[in-house]
Formats: C-alpha cells, structure tokens, sequence
C-alpha cells in the first residue's frame, strides 16, 4: 500500500546537459510498475527539469528552501517560487543543512511549515552521527528529531510528510547501513508515528539514504520498513540510478 519513491539528490552538483541526460534515459528505460522517482536537482536546473521530464513520469524536487515566504532575505528561494518551477518535493533538515548551515529543529521545523504552505511535499531527514551510534543514541536522536516536527504539525500536515533516514556516517562514506541496521530505525520510526495515529504510521512513505548504490539497494528496499531510497552519489550516475530504481 506504500508506493516506493526513489529519490536522487544531486546536492551542488549537475547541469544542464545532465537533466537532458536522464531525461533521455528515463525516456528509453521502463520503470517497475508502482515505483516512483524524483530528481532533487540544484534549484536553477527546476525549470528545465520540469520541461525535460515532463514526458516520463519522473517528478521533481528542491533540496532546500527558506522559511519565509518572501522578503529580504538575499541569496534565498521560498517554497513558492521552488513550486512555480515545478518542484514537488523538498528536502528538509538533510544532514548538511543541519551541519554546515546550522539548521536546528526550530529551523528545520519552519521550513517544514513552510514547504506545507504551498503544498510541497516535504522529505524529513533524520539521522544520528557515528559519535552518537557509538553511544548508543542512535534511536533518542532519531525520533527525537522526528518527534521535534511531528509533534507540533497538525494530523492533516503529518499525513503529507516522508521521512528520510540517513545516518550521518554513511553519508558520502561508501559505508552503508546494514539492511538490518536500516530496517530496526525504520521500525522504530514507524513505531513513534504509531503514537500519533495507526493509519499515520502505515502509511508514511519512509526512505533510506546514505551510500545506497546499485550493488546494495535490492537488500534494503526488500526490507519492511524501508519504503524507499533518498540516493546522492550514485544519482549522479544513470546507470547507477536506474538500476537502483529498477531494484525498487
Ligand atoms: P550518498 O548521499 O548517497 O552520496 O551517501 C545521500 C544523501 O546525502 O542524501
């Protein structure tokens, strides 16, 4: 009952010609059926994403946005200019935001809100760092982080969220999360959603991320919790992507 998503996540990185690329790819390759895939490209390229995939059914996304809706806030892009470009989804709290730009849960939470507002379809990342596994956080930290969003939206705004889960030290690292590994957090994150609402937690959309290649994806989508992939590196690479979308 919950459709698998695939979400490459370009970070600062693509171009033109490569939005034409895949475009062309997904053009020529079928896609499982019940699987979806979004591009979550650098904000310039939305546009031509959006004319470039509009004959597949490749939808697109941001990787950011501001949390207010205008104003002056130089260098910043609103949820509404992301969704008059086509965007569908929007990364919110990735682990890089959170780090190099210093988003805390009050930021991330925003920006959540923000991204509802004109009806962007937001990505919560979580994920605890290689300290925090050690110490045996991992799971405080998580739905902590979950629960710092989830806790304050109203029913009809949790229904509309994914949550990502991509542990920090796999990110970028080659080290990926064991399938087991992965499946317990997602277990657990469904198990919070629970607290809110039964149908909330059978419902919610929840993807893996950190590292997922061609080579590992099979074994993590296949797990039950694992609904999904929010993929950087290997989005990059066609082939890469395709395979793992067609692993989903
Ligand atoms: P990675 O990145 O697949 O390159 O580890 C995942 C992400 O940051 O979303």
């Amino acid at each position: 009952m919950r459709t698998a998503l695939i979400a490459g996540n370009w970070k600062m990185n693509g171009s033109l010609a490569l939005v034409e690329r895949f475009a062309q790819a997904f053009v020529e390759t079928r896609m499982p059926a019940g699987v979806e895939v979004a591009l979550m490209v650098p904000s310039p390229y939305l546009d031509a994403a959006r004319q470039a995939f509009g004959g597949t059914l490749v939808a697109t996304g941001a990787q950011t946005l501001h949390s207010e809706s205008g104003g002056a806030f130089t260098g910043e892009v609103s949820g509404s200019m992301l969704a008059e470009f086509g965007a569908r989804y929007v990364l919110v709290g990735h682990s890089e935001r959170r780090t190099l730009f210093h988003e805390d849960d009050a930021a991330v939470l925003a920006r959540v809100k923000a991204a509802l507002a004109v009806d962007l379809v937001p990505i919560l990342c979580v994920g605890e760092s290689l300290t925090e596994r050690e110490a045996n956080r991992t799971e405080a930290i998580v739905l902590g982080q979950v629960a710092a969003v989830f806790d304050v939206l109203e029913p009809s705004e949790r229904e509309r969220m994914l949550i990502a889960y991509e542990p920090v030290w796999a990110i970028g690292t080659g080290k990926t999360a064991s399938p087991e590994q992965a499946q317990a957090v997602h277990a657990a994150i469904r198990a919070r959603l629970k607290e809110y609402d039964a149908a909330l937690a059978a419902g919610t959309r929840l993807l893996y991320g950190g590292s997922m290649k061609a080579a590992n994806a099979a074994e993590l989508l296949a797990q039950p919790d694992i609904d999904g992939g929010l993929v950087g590196g290997a989005s990059l690479q066609i082939d890469d992507f395709l395979a793992i979308c067609q692993s989903a």
